[in-house]
C-alpha cells in the first residue's frame, strides 16, 4: 500500500483534505495526523478490526492500550465514565495535551483498552486533529506515530518515513508544537502515569491537588544505582547507544577528547560549546533553561542521530521543573537507563 500524503496548513486547512482523511477513518482505514504533542496513527475507535491494524503497523504489543481522541466532551462520555467530581475541571482543561484514564464503557472494543476496564481519553488542541475527529463522527484511537520502541514523530516527514507503506492517508502539517507526548493522569488513583506536555504544576492548579508520582517518573537523583541496564524500559530508542551524563560538564571535554569525531552530542547550547571540535556533531536542543525548546527538539534529534553514523551519543540531564520531568523521562528511556553521575563513571564505562 502507498499512503496518500496530503500537506495541510494549520492556519488555513484545506477542508477537502480533512474530508479525504475522515472518509478513510469511516471506512476502517488508518490515518496519520498531527496533534499539538506528536503525530498520531489513528483509526475509528469503535471499529475493532481497524484498531487491530494500528498494532500491526506499529509492531505494538497488544497489551499496550491506545489513547482515544475525542472532539468534544459528549464524545468522551460515550466511551468513558467521567468521574462526577472531575467533570467541570476536565471540561475546563480540554482541549489540552493531557490524557485521562477513566472507567471504560463496555461498548468500547477490547482491542483499544487491551482488555482493561479503563480507557485513556484525550481531546487534542490541534485544529486539524479536532476537525478530523469531528468530520469522522467517531472517536479516534491513536497512539504516537512511530514504530514501537522508536522515537515519536514530531513532523510529517518522520511519520512519512515510518508509515508511508502501511497507512492510507498521512496529513502533514509540519512540526508539532510541543514535540513530546501528552501527560497521562490516572483519575482513579490520581497518579501521573506519564509526564508529558501538560506539567505537574498545571495539573495541581487545575485540580487543586498534586498528583502522585510513580517511582519511575521521579528524578534521576532518586535512583540509587548510577548505571542500571534497565533494558526492559527501552523506549524512544535510537539504534545508536545513548549515554546520559549527569556529572559536571566541565570535565566532559577531557574525557571525550579520546573519542574525537566518534560521538554525537545532544543537549544544551551551553554544554555543546564545551565540546566543539571534538564531537562528530552537536545537536543543540536549546538553552539549558529553555525546557520548552528542549522538549520540542528532543525526538527530532534522536531520529537524526541514527543518520550520523556515530559510535555513541552523549546527552545530559536537565532540571525536572515543568517540561523537565517529561524530558528526563524520555532521556532515561532513550538511554536504556544507562546514566553516569560522575566523570569517573563515564570514563570507566568507555574504557
Ligand atoms: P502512546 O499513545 O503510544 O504515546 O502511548 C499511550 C500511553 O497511554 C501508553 O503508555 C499506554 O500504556 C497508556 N495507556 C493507554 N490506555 C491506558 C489505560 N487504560 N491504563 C493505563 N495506561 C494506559
Ligand atoms: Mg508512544
Amino acid at each position: 500500500m502507498k499512503a496518500k500524503i496530503l500537506k495541510i496548513n494549520r492556519s488555513k486547512p484545506d477542508l477537502s483534505k480533512i474530508h479525504t482523511a475522515a472518509n478513510a477513518i469511516r471506512k476502517g482505514n488508518l490515518v496519520v495526523f498531527p496533534t499539538e504533542t506528536v503525530y498520531g496513527i489513528g483509526a475509528d475507535a469503535t471499529n475493532a478490526s481497524a484498531c487491530r491494524r494500528i498494532f500491526k503497523a506499529k509492531n505494538r504489543p497488544s497489551d499496550n492500550p491506545l489513547i482515544v481522541h475525542v472532539s468534544d466532551i459528549k464524545m468522551a462520555v460515550e466511551i468513558a465514565i467521567i468521574p462526577k467530581k472531575y467533570y467541570k475541571t476536565i471540561d475546563g482543561i480540554w482541549p489540552a495535551p493531557i490524557t485521562f484514564i477513566m472507567k471504560a464503557k463496555k461498548t468500547l472494543p477490547s482491542v483499544v483498552t487491551s482488555g482493561l476496564s479503563t480507557v485513556a481519553v484525550r481531546m487534542p488542541a490541534d485544529s486539524i486533529a479536532i476537525s478530523l475527529i469531528r468530520e469522522s463522527g467517531a472517536p479516534i484511537a491513536a497512539p504516537s506515530a512511530n514504530i514501537s520502541k522508536k522515537p515519536s514523530s514530531t513532523s510529517g516527514k518522520h511519520a512519512i518515513d515510518y508509515f508511508k507503506k502501511s497507512v492510507d492517508v498521512i496529513l502533514d502539517a509540519g512540526p508539532s508544537k510541543f514535540g513530546i507526548e501528552s501527560t497521562v493522569l490516572d483519575l482513579l488513583t490520581f497518579t501521573l502515569l506519564r509526564p508529558g506536555a501538560f506539567t505537574t504544576d498545571e495539573i495541581t492548579k487545575a485540580f487543586g491537588r498534586r498528583p502522585k508520582l510513580l517511582k519511575e517518573t521521579e528524578g534521576v537523583s532518586s535512583n540509587k544505582k548510577p548505571i542500571s541496564p534497565g533494558m526492559k524500559y527501552k523506549h524512544y530508542s535510537p539504534d545508536t547507544r545513548v549515554l546520559l551524563f549527569e556529572g559536571d560538564t566541565k570535565k566532559l571535554r577531557s574525557i571525550l577528547i579520546k573519542y574525537k569525531k566518534r560521538f554525537v552530542f545532544i543537549g544544551s547550547k551551553e554544554t555543546a560549546s564545551k565540546l566543539s571540535g571534538i564531537s562528530k556533531k552537536n545537536i543543540i536542543l536549546g538553552r539549558k533553561s529553555d525546557r520548552k525548546s528542549i522538549a520540542r527538539n528532543l525526538f527530532r534529534s534522536l531520529i537524526e542521530l541514527d543518520s550520523l553514523g556515530a559510535e555513541f551519543c552523549i546527552t545530559e540531564s536537565f532540571s525536572e521543573k515543568d517540561y523537565g520531568l517529561a524530558i528526563m523521562n524520555r532521556l532515561k528511556k532513550a538511554s536504556g537507563h544507562k546514566y553516569f553521575r560522575t566523570a569517573g563513571e563515564l570514563e570507566n564505562y568507555l574504557g
